[in-house]
C-alpha cells in the first residue's frame, strides 16, 4: 500500500450526485492497486481560488481528473442568479484546467449539460451544435460558463497538446441528489414533493404543465459512462451521454412514475403559473452509440424506483 500507484484519480465535486455514483461504481470493481481514487468535497477548498486548487493538486498529484465540481441548480435557481452562476463556474473551471496543464495531467474530463445547447435549434442536438445559437434565457448564466469548457478544452489541446475532453449528459438523477425541492433538478423534487404529499395527505403538485421532454440518466448508468470515458475516449470534442431518443419522456409521465414508485394514491396537480423551461432538448447519442453499441441504460421505471427507495431510507440525511 505504500507503493505510488500508477494513476492517481482526482474527483472534484467527488462527493455530488455524479461523485458518489462513480465512487460506489469504482467500489464495486474491487481494489485495484495501480489505482488510487480521491474524491474531494466541497469542504476541501474552494475551487474558485487558484491558490486553493494549487494547493489540491500539490498534495494529490493527481495523473487524471474527473471536473465535476461547479454551481449548478434546476430551472428555477438559475432563473433567481445568472451572475452567480457564470462567475462561480467561471472561476472553478478556469482554476482547475489550469492546474491540470500545470500538473501534466495526463487526462481530464470535465462535466458539461445538455441545457447548455442552443435554445432555436433543429432536433436532435448533437455535439457539434454546442455553440450555434443563444442557451435559454431561463439559464444562460451557467449555460455560457460551461459553453467555455469545450472551447478551453480545444484550446489547450491545440495549443500545448493537453488531453482534456468534456461529456454532456442529459438530466442526471439517482441516490445521493440535491433532493432540496426548491433550488433542485426535477425528479429529486418530485420525488420530495410526492414523499411529503404522501405523508401529509395532501396534492402531489408538479411545476408547469407536465408537457415538457426530457431525456434522463440514471447515476450509476453516468458512473460507467465516466469511467469508460476516463480511460478509453481522448478526442477533445463531447460526447453526449444520453438514453435514445425513443426513451425521451414527458415531465408529467415521470411525476407518475414517481407516484408509482411512491405508492402515492392521492391527486397529481399541475401548477400552471410554474415555469415550464424549455420544451425539449432532444440529444443525439449516436456518438456514443458509435462507440459503445452495446451499453445497456438502467430503465427509467428501475431507476426512479431506486431512487426513491433511496431517499425515503435516508429522508434524514438526504440534502
Ligand atoms: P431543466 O431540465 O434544465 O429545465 O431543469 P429541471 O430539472 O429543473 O426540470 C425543469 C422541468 O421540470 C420544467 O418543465 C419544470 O416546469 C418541471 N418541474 C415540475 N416540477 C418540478 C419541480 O418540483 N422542480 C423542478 N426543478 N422542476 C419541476
Amino acid at each position: 500500500p505504500t507503493a505510488t500507484p500508477q494513476r492517481v484519480v482526482m474527483v472534484t465535486g467527488g462527493t455530488g450526485l455524479v461523485g458518489s455514483a462513480i465512487k460506489a461504481y469504482v467500489e464495486s470493481l474491487g481494489p485495484n492497486p495501480n489505482e488510487r481514487w480521491i474524491f474531494l468535497d466541497a469542504v476541501d477548498g474552494d475551487l474558485r481560488q487558484m491558490s486553493v486548487t494549487r494547493g489540491l493538486f500539490e498534495r494529490h498529484h493527481p495523473t487524471h481528473v474527473i471536473h465535476l465540481a461547479a454551481r449548478v441548480g434546476g430551472l428555477f435557481d438559475n432563473m433567481r442568479d445568472k451572475v452567480g452562476f457564470w462567475r462561480d463556474n467561471i472561476m472553478i473551471n478556469d482554476t482547475v484546467l489550469q492546474c491540470a496543464h500545470d500538473f501534466h495531467v495526463q487526462k481530464c474530463v470535465s462535466c458539461l449539460s445538455t441545457c447548455v445547447f442552443p435554445d432555436k435549434t433543429t432536433y436532435p442536438i448533437d455535439e457539434t451544435m454546442l455553440h450555434n445559437g443563444p442557451p435559454h434565457f431561463s439559464n444562460e448564466g451557467y449555460a455560457y460558463s460551461k459553453r467555455m469548457v469545450e472551447m478551453l478544452n480545444r484550446l489547450y489541446h491545440e495549443q500545448f497538446g493537453d488531453n482534456f475532453t468534456a461529456v454532456i449528459p442529459t438530466n442526471i438523477f439517482g441516490p445521493n441528489d440535491n433532493y432540496y425541492i426548491e433550488g433542485g433538478h426535477v425528479i429529486p423534487g418530485l420525488i420530495h414533493k410526492c414523499y411529503l404529499a404522501k405523508k401529509n395527505h395532501t396534492d402531489f403538485v408538479i411545476w408547469g404543465d407536465g408537457s415538457p421532454l426530457r431525456q434522463f440518466i440514471y447515476s450509476m448508468d453516468m458512473a460507467k459512462l465516466f469511467h469508460w470515458v476516463l480511460y478509453n475516449y481522448s478526442d477533445p470534442s463531447p460526447v453526449i451521454l444520453s438514453v435514445d431518443e425513443t426513451d425521451e419522456v414527458s415531465i408529467g409521465d415521470v411525476a407518475r412514475e414517481v407516484a408509482r414508485a411512491m405508492h402515492f394514491e392521492g391527486n397529481i396537480v399541475f401548477d400552471t403559473t410554474k415555469a415550464n423551461g424549455q420544451f425539449r432538448k432532444t440529444a443525439s447519442n449516436a456518438k456514443l452509440r458509435r462507440l459503445l453499441p452495446d451499453f445497456h441504460f438502467t430503465p427509467l421505471r428501475d431507476a426512479i424506483q431506486a431512487s426513491v427507495d433511496w431517499f425515503v431510507a435516508n429522508y434524514d440525511r438526504a440534502r
